[in-house]
């Protein structure tokens, strides 16, 4: 029996130049902890690849799913190892052809490793003849039943049929922290989850308006962290009490449609202090230029206004029905269609504004206490610990 192995590719870290090792070891770390336990023997980095030797019987397909989870991953193969010699090799691949059923096919043959005796041109001549001649199959260079992808790293030789798509970016945890306003709607996860696959680790804040709103509601938002931590491993959700501020502003005297700005700019300074504590070096939100009022470029700014913290929304430019493929192809987005009351519609009129001004936002916010609010919310934060769930 041949060695199966599952070999992994990554594109865009190769290029991360004396940083390579770092990216690498992160993305290795993250394949081990995707994968089940008892799936594998060995995980290592080889020549700008990572192979993992599976045990026998590993299940394809469970693995497959995780993998396609792995952020930094450009695509991905299970493999046979074969034998460091042509001949040897030869027979190999005749004897896994021989269980397929096919009638066109192509030898792709890459060679890493120079020292081979054969170059990769070689390679697909020679082994192309042999498998015309030998099971009667036709050469299709364009278009082929099977492509017989042959790899030679080092001194490992690669055989598969087919490559799959990995989701690309860069390992998850390679980037630093940054501090993601979730809610349960469709955007903030989405937001997360791209912040995610550019190597960020997210830790995650969401303001409830417990006992106004149920505790399901905050189980909602647990259950998308959850669909988020496939994605990297273990995270953290803190749980703020947003209630005492939404009362206070909405029976301040303050006109009904500058509410929703003052509750962002609120979630916004506090998100800012949790950040410092966290160690994250940004805020994240999935605003959508436009797409509700509270984010339009007028709206925008003035909730920008009250942090230094640099707020990154990686989904201004996106169309819902985007953000909504996104989010299905993750996971979240069965959750997030769930009903929800969301904190943010409690005590909102119909029309609000959409063009607020930095001016009359703090003339709005001179009337209130808002050092004390935030410390009222930072007191009453809960802080929880979600990790990967190991099928
Ligand atoms: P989402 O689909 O993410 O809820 P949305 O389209 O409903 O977004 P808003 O409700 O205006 O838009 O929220 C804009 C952003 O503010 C959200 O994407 C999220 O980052 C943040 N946000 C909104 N509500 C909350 C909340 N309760 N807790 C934490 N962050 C929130
Ligand atoms: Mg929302």
């Amino acid at each position: 029996m041949l060695q199966k192995v599952l070999l992994i590719h990554y594109h865009e870290m190769s290029l991360k130049g004396a940083n390579r090792p770092f990216f690498e070891r992160i993305l290795k770390d993250n394949i081990q902890k995707a994968l089940p336990k008892d799936a594998y023997t060995s995980c290592d980095v080889c020549f700008g690849r990572i192979m993992v030797r599976l045990t026998e019987g590993a299940d394809e397909d469970a693995m497959r799913e995780r993998v396609r989870a792995v952020c930094g991953i450009a695509n991905f193969a299970f493999a046979s190892l074969l034998p460091y010699d042509f001949s040897l090799l030869s027979e190999e691949v005749l004897g896994a052809l021989a269980t397929r059923e096919f009638t066109t096919f192509r030898v792709t043959a890459r060679r890493a490793d120079k020292h081979f005796p054969l170059n990769s041109k070689e390679i697909n001549e020679q082994l192309g003849a042999l498998i015309a001649a030998r099971l009667g199959k036709r050469v299709d260079l364009e278009d082929p039943d099977v492509n017989c992808h042959i790899e030679i790293v080092g001194k490992n030789i690669f055989l598969y049929f087919k490559k799959e798509k990995g989701c690309g970016g860069l390992p998850a945890g390679s980037g630093g922290k940054v501090l993601s306003l979730i809610s349960s709607g469709f955007d903030s996860p989405v937001a997360s989850w791209k912040m995610i696959r550019r190597g960020c680790e997210a830790v995650f804040v969401h303001f409830h308006s417990y006992p106004y709103t149920s505790q399901a509601s905050q189980e909602n938002v647990r259950e998308i962290v959850r669909a988020l931590t496939k994605f990297q491993y273990r995270s953290t959700l803190i749980l703020v009490p947003f209630l005492e501020i939404q009362k206070t502003i909405s029976t301040a005297g303050i006109p009904e449609g500058l509410r929703v700005v003052l509750y962002r700019r609120f979630m916004m300074r506090i998100a800012e202090r949790i950040a410092v504590r966290e160690a994250c070096k940004a805020l994240v939100t999935g605003d959508s230029l436009g797409q509700v009022a509270s984010q339009t470029l007028e709206n925008i700014v003035a909730i920008s206004a009250v942090t230094a913290m640099p707020i990154l929304r990686p989904l201004v430019g996106e169309n819902k029905d985007d953000i909504i493929a996104t989010a299905t192809a993750i996971g979240t987005a069965a959750i997030s269609a769930q009903p929800y009351e969301d904190c943010c519609s409690l005590f909102l009129p119909d029309h609000p504004e959409t063009k607020a001004t930095i001016e009359e936002v703090e003339r709005c916010e001179a009337k209130l206490k808002t050092e004390e609010l935030i410390a009222l919310a930072l007191a009453g934060a809960a802080r929880e610990e979600i990790t990967m769930e190991q099928k």
